[in-house]
């Protein structure tokens, strides 16, 4: 049976996957959404013994039903290869009692690469299947990874083209370099004066621009969207879901069919919504604890029914969850409302005009599987510090505030099943923070010198991404103010 997909605000209806993920985001402003979450055809002992790539398909063909098995299958295969630094392709470390899913064995060291090398591939044969001449230009609002995570995926893809916008002064030092000297002559990176927030609502501004739209099909070109609101990248991330949970159960860690939790440190809410996604489709999923570092707006969401953005922005440690919009809340805001694309667009109009709104009970009730929490940043540190000096397991900060957020979820609520969590970054794109969390603050030191400190006082190799960039010269310096990206658009693509 085909799916399509309806814009959440009701202002497009019966697209195929491959126009969904062509397009990134709906006319409305609107999120894509399937027209029914489909149920997994497969038994979990079959999945047990599935590769990565072959469980992808598996999850995949249920939602990308215009796609042959011939063009998914070559997908799959062209995105999870050696790129990825392990043939698992997510790495299951069990430390501390808990099971940490490390979705960073990727190019870019960040779970960014699990969606983003897939993506490309499905563009560009989306584009195939519909005929489309026009040169594709991703723009890509990024908090630090999806940036180089897109980039990489795009660079020399023909046909396509990538700029990408982050906020100046709110990546990591490496998350910036690894940008700054990204190869590939479609490639454009600029810093925006601003936050994340700014960055993501001027993208979405330019694609709700038509005259702009018009102005770039004259030249042959046409934009999609490479954040995590396309559906080429939610449901690739699906599948490691299934994958873990699958493999748990091979490796004799749970019983088939034993609920777990999971909790994901959370920033746009893709992450999380695509394992709410793997329990709709039938794995035996429990709570999905939403994890935030101090930018708490989901948990005061989840505690209180009220999303209001009106807050300071903080930078913190884990800046990739520096985010007060979390764009892909809408989709579960339009399936607790029984997929009410009046109410959905309301509520949306009452965020961008009041900055908040509050949804009904039975919304609430809806979104019981959800359990938010928050960490600060002394909590963050001491719970990598701790799990380190008990059994020698490093994580970043990212995935630090969901194991600080995890303690906490057991401990308010009793609930002792086990705890799958979701690793989103390698410690080594944000050595600074990760070496002072285990050795306190570190003066003079330069963050290489730190990547080569933390790596000796933790036994693990410097990543082959961050060796990279050590001595690449830098490729990009374009910066500008939220209010010129468009021009600055133009001017890349020359129209
Ligand atoms: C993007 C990112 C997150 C947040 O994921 P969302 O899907 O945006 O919620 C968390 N950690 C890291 C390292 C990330 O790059």
């Amino acid at each position: 049976m085909n799916i399509t997909y309806q814009s959440t605000r009701g202002g497009e209806k019966g697209l195929t996957a491959s126009q969904a993920i062509l397009k990134g985001l709906a006319c409305d402003g609107g999120l894509f959404m399937p027209d029914r979450i489909p149920k997994l055809d497969v038994s979990i002992e079959e999945l047990a013994k599935m590769t990565y790539q072959e469980t992808a398909y598996e999850v995949m063909k249920l939602f990308l039903t215009d796609f042959t098995e011939e063009e998914l299958k070559t997908c799959i295969a062209g995105a999870y290869d050696e790129k990825f630094d392990c043939p698992e392709i997510a790495v299951l470390s069990k430390a501390d009692g808990d099971y940490y899913l490390e979705l960073y064995h990727g190019s870019t060291i960040a779970f960014k690469d699990m969606a983003l090398s897939i993506l490309p591939h499905l563009m560009t044969t989306a584009a195939k299947k519909n005929g489309v001449d026009n040169e594709i230009v991703i723009l890509a609002a990024t908090s630090g990874d999806t940036g180089k995570a897109g980039m990489a995926g795009f660079a020399d893809v023909p046909g396509t083209r990538i700029i990408v916008f982050y906020p100046k002064g709110g990546v990591s030092r490496i998350q910036e370099l690894q940008m700054v000297t990204q190869k590939g002559e479609n490639t454009a990176v600029a810093a925006i004066r601003g936050n994340f927030d700014d960055a993501q609502t001027g993208v979405k501004k330019i694609f709700g621009d038509r005259e702009f739209e018009k102005r770039l099909a004259e030249k042959g070109f046409q934009l999609s969207s490479a954040n995590s609101i396309n559906v080429g990248r939610l449901v690739p991330q699906i599948v490691y879901y299934v994958y873990a949970y699958a493999k748990l159960v091979e490796n004799g860690e749970i019983e088939n069919g034993e609920v777990i939790n999971v909790t994901v440190p959370t920033g746009n809410f893709g992450n999380i919504l695509a394992a709410y996604l793997a329990k709709q489709m039938g794995m035996p999923i429990g709570r999905l604890i939403c994890a935030s570092n101090e930018n708490k707006v989901l948990y005061d969401f989840f505690s209180t029914g009220t999303y209001d953005r009106e807050r300071p922005f903080i930078l913190t440690s884990s800046p990739s969850m520096d985010i007060l919009i979390s764009s892909n809340l809408e989709r579960l805001i339009y399936l607790s409302c029984g997929c009410d694309e009046a109410k959905t667009a309301e509520l949306m109009r009452e965020l961008s005009a009041d900055g908040k709104y509050t949804v009904t009970e039975e919304m609430r009730e809806f979104m019981a599987d959800f359990w938010g929490g928050y960490a600060g940043e002394e909590e963050n540190a001491g719970v990598i510090r701790s799990v380190f000096e008990s059994c020698g397991y490093l994580m970043d900060t990212h995935t630090g505030v969901a194991a600080a957020v995890s303690r906490q979820y057991k401990k308010e609520t009793g609930d002792g099943r086990k705890m799958l969590i979701a690793s989103t970054a390698s410690p080594f794109k944000f050595s600074g923070s990760v070496l002072e969390a285990i050795r306190g603050p570190q003066e003079g030191m330069d963050e290489f010198a730190v990547v080569d400190e933390l790596s000796r006082v933790s036994g693990v190799p410097v990543p082959a991404a961050v060796e990279e960039i050590r001595t690449a010269p830098i490729r990009h310096n374009r910066e500008c103010g939220p209010e010129e990206m468009e021009a600055l658009v133009a001017e890349i693509l020359g129209c």
